[in-house]
């Protein structure tokens, strides 16, 4: 098997057991290396780290499979690897609740750029990196085994393939081709998905939790939904008794389908504004016009992927929040996210806590968000936890 070695003092992080090695730890490199295969790793005393699947292309060079050096990785390995992964999460999956959870979440389930939601009788994966590439087939028959799913669709098409030197891939990997609207069901709630073209791998099943939360304390409320994609929110918001929704996102077709949820619900569609715009500027059109709502959701896209954009995604977090904050009538709630991984819970708070000092209210924190459980964050992987929201309740 092809091995490398790290340079001295830069083992520790692998010591620590964090997945990743940089290219920048590396100073020996032996044998040719197919991108994907498994090299094992030492420290520059000869010692055995870690194996794990090489990528040529990334500056994460390696990610870890095993410390394990007994440890074969083959079939069997990702059998036991996915087993583990997709049996803890059978307790979500309920006849009449729910039927649509992530199976396999990467670096946190010990999968490395691996992942899996399943909606109903379709399996979405995506292959993020080198290694679950290279494993490609292998995982696909193994998650039909294990699951007894038999349709599996590929929706690699995410933009950190290209760091990989991996190109976008999508289509049927196994089974039939999902239709153009899968149905779901969360909570007792149902939704169209667009397994094809959909966000992510359809649909935003980590804010699962978030939604039913938001739902508890909708009754009664004139609640502003913005960046709304599908209705996660708004649906949640009309069950919970809201009195009204106004459902903002820049996407004629994300509100179509939000629409469309709404009537599969059976909902009163005249509870429901849609409105195609920039929530920066519908904010700041309501501030001018003296808007007002009880529940304000801010639910934006990735802001700063990584800790470089992270200056300019918090001016933009500001903004949002300060805005809203604004529009909130007393005693009003603000459920506010940032997926930003460079973005820190701690940064995101304080963000929050200078919009409102610039909104002139006082305001208190009385809840804390995260992703949903089935989007578990492994304990020497902090990065994997992405997904962070704070339930604002402003005076
Ligand atoms: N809250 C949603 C997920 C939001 S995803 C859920 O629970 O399912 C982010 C959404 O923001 C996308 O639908 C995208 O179309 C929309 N969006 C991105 N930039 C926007 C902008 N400036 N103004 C309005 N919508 C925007």
């Amino acid at each position: 098997m092809p091995s490398l070695v790290l340079k001295p003092d830069r083992s520790k992080s692998l010591e620590r057991r964090h997945p990743w090695i940089f290219a920048s730890a590396i100073s020996e490199i032996n044998g040719s290396i197919e991108p994907g295969e498994t090299v094992e790793v030492y420290d520059n005393m000869g010692k055995f780290l870690a194996k794990g699947a090489y990528s040529h292309h990334s500056q994460i060079r390696v990610r870890v499979w095993t410390w394990n050096q007994r440890e074969v990785i083959d079939r069997e390995f990702f059998r036991k690897r996915l087993q583990n992964a997709s049996s803890s999460r059978m307790s979500y999956i309920t006849p009449s609740g729910t039927n649509a959870v992530r199976l396999v979440h990467g670096e946190s389930d010990r999968l490395p750029g691996l992942i899996v939601d399943r909606y109903d009788n379709f399996l979405v994966v995506q292959y993020l990196s080198c290694g679950p590439d290279h494993w490609r087939e292998i995982l696909a028959d193994l998650l039909v085994e294990l699951t007894g799913v038999q349709n599996i669709y590929e929706r690699s098409d995410v933009d950190v393939r290209t760091l990989e030197g991996l190109p976008p891939r999508v289509g049927v990997l196994r089974g039939v081709e999902p239709p153009i609207k899968s149905q779901i069901c969360e909570n007792g709630l149902i939704y169209w998905v667009d397994i094809q073209h959909g966000h992510k791998t359809g649909f935003y099943l980590d804010q699962r939790n978030n939604r039913a939360c938001l739902r508890e304390l909708s009754r009664g409320k004139e609640v502003l939904d913005c960046f709304c994609y599908s209705g996660g929110f708004t649906i949640s918001a009309l069950a919970g008794g809201a009195t009204s929704v106004l459902a903002v996102d820049s996407s004629a077709d994300a509100l179509a389908l939000a629409q469309a949820n709404v009537s599969l619900n059976s909902f009163d569609e005249d509870r429901v504004v849609w409105l195609e715009g920039d929530v920066f500027q519908v904010l700041r059109e309501f501030r001018d016009r003296g808007r007002c709502f009880d529940l304000i959701v801010l639910d934006p896209p990735k802001f700063a992927p990584t800790v470089s954009q992270a200056e300019r995604a918090a001016r933009a977090y500001k903004d949002i929040n300060l805005l809203a904050i604004k529009l909130l009538r007393p005693g009003g709630l603000l459920f506010t996210f940032s997926c930003s991984g460079g973005i820190t819970a701690e940064l995101f708070q304080k963000i929050v806590a200078g919009a409102a000092l610039d909104a002139g209210k006082e305001a208190q924190i009385i809840g804390y968000l995260q992703q949903s459980p089935d989007h578990p964050v492994a304990l020497n992987f902090p990065e994997g936890a992405y997904l962070k929201g704070l339930i604002v309740k402003v005076e």
